[in-house]
């Protein structure tokens, strides 16, 4: 991946105004260099001695190829324990990471007596999402919960009612707000690079294999609680909010899929959105779980040039290329894969303060509550839903 171009690195720095990108764009550029993660906050000094205790909840495909892993990278956390129906998996894994204290399901509410577990990460179906952060806070500790927040608004109100119950924090695992080529897309927009923003398109889809146990419970309704939008359609949703910086004021829909295609009994098999805000910018989106092969893209159109992200949201690799405004030129912002301790080390950083997380628990009942919005426009033929 190419690194910034000069004129652009630049640009950015020269602006005097601009000290927060300035300083992620040096951290990003030695990041490259050194490999070292996106902390949080670059001010704060390591702290070994005092790095948060974290317990992950769900030892599948996505916490075991990409969040535990992340702890390694991570300045300011250290799991301390695993919580999983497998024995087998904790053992194995145990030995890897160097953790020892060892939980199941029946006993987790035993964590509360746990000093070794300041945080608990929830990387369970998201049906689990809910009832496990709300135990989690019972035990007094804070809770990092996977996207999407859970199965329903009414859920996600119940957790954060929950943490303010117990004063601890509730984040939800957002890594794109961490991910630093979507940073600086996100700060490219925010400071004119391509204008005025005027329209910005989100493309999110893979086919779903029935076979595959992470994608089975993604096709069952009580696990999963939505389908393609649930999954993977809300990363365009939640990227396109975080590079605007505002929040629609109405919505429409329609689902896109084979309506015949057994996969789609239970949940939505792919979905096109639109959302309008008040200024006249649109956001046009679309997810499907029966696309091959995989897409992740992101494209914001502006007055002076486009920005396009393909791929946008991976774990380990997304371009951002600009088109006009002078010669078309790809930028890279530094290692995706620091995306995951980043987010935890925020998390870590945001619980030990005990101030909200970047991602708080309010964001991920936004982006559910859009997308309940979504389905009602789509079960009405398209309806425009005010919001
Ligand atoms: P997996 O099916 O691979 O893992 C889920 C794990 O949850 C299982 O391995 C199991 O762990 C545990 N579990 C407990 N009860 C059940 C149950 N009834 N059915 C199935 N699993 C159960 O899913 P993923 O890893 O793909 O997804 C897990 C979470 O991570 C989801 O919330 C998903 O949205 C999120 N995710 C986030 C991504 C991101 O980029 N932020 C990417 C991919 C997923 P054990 O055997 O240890 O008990």
């Amino acid at each position: 991946m190419p690194d910034m171009p000069d004129l652009t690195r630049r640009r950015l720095l020269a602006a005097g105004t601009f000290a927060p990108l300035a300083l992620g764009a040096t951290r990003a550029a030695g990041q490259q260099a050194h490999g070292t993660p996106l902390a949080g906050d670059f001010l704060l000094p390591d702290r070994p001695g005092e790095k948060l205790r974290w317990a992950v909840v769900g030892l599948g495909n996505f916490a075991v190829g990409e969040a535990i892993p992340g702890f390694i990278d991570s300045r300011h956390a250290r799991m301390t324990a695993f919580v999983s129906g497998s024995p087998a998996k904790q053992k194995d894994l145990g030995s890897r990471f160097g953790v020892s204290r060892f939980y199941d399901y029946a006993n987790f509410d035993s964590i509360a007596n746990d000093p070794e577990i300041d945080c608990v990460y929830i990387i369970l179906p998201v049906g689990l999402h809910a009832e496990y952060t709300i135990r989690a806070l019972k035990a007094g500790k804070h809770v990092l919960c996977e996207k999407p927040m859970a199965s329903t608004s009414a859920e996600c109100e119940a957790m954060i009612a929950a943490a303010k119950a117990a004063k601890r924090q509730l984040g939800i695992a957002y890594r794109i707000h961490f991910e630093p080529t979507n940073v600086l897309a996100r700060q490219l927009i925010e400071h004119g690079e391509i204008g005025d923003i005027r329209f910005v398109s989100a493309d999110h889809g893979f086919n779903a294999d029935p076979q595959y146990g992470p994608h089975k419970w993604r096709l069952e309704k009580a696990l999963a609680g939505g389908g393609s939008m649930f999954d993977i359609g809300i990363y365009g949703l939640n990227t396109s909010l975080m590079a605007l910086g505002r929040e629609p004021d109405e919505l429409s829909a329609r689902y896109i899929y084979p309506r015949d295609d057994p996969r789609f009994r239970e949940v939505e098999g792919g979905i096109e959105y639109r959302l309008r805000m008040a200024d006249g910018v649109s956001v046009v989106g679309s997810s499907s779980y029966s696309w091959n092969p995989y897409i992740s893209q992101q494209r914001y159109m502006g007055s002076k040039a486009s920005l396009f992200m393909k791929p946008a949201t991976t774990y380990n690799r997304n371009t951002i290329t600009i088109e006009g405004n002078g010669p078309t030129r790809e930028v890279g912002a530094g290692n995706p894969l620091t995306q995951f301790a980043a987010q935890i080390d925020a998390f870590s950083l945001a619980a030990r303060a005990n101030t909200p997380h970047k991602t708080p628990g309010e964001m991920g009942l936004r982006d559910i509550r859009l997308i309940e919005a979504m389905y009602r426009s789509a079960d009405n033929g398209g309806e425009i839903v005010k919001l």
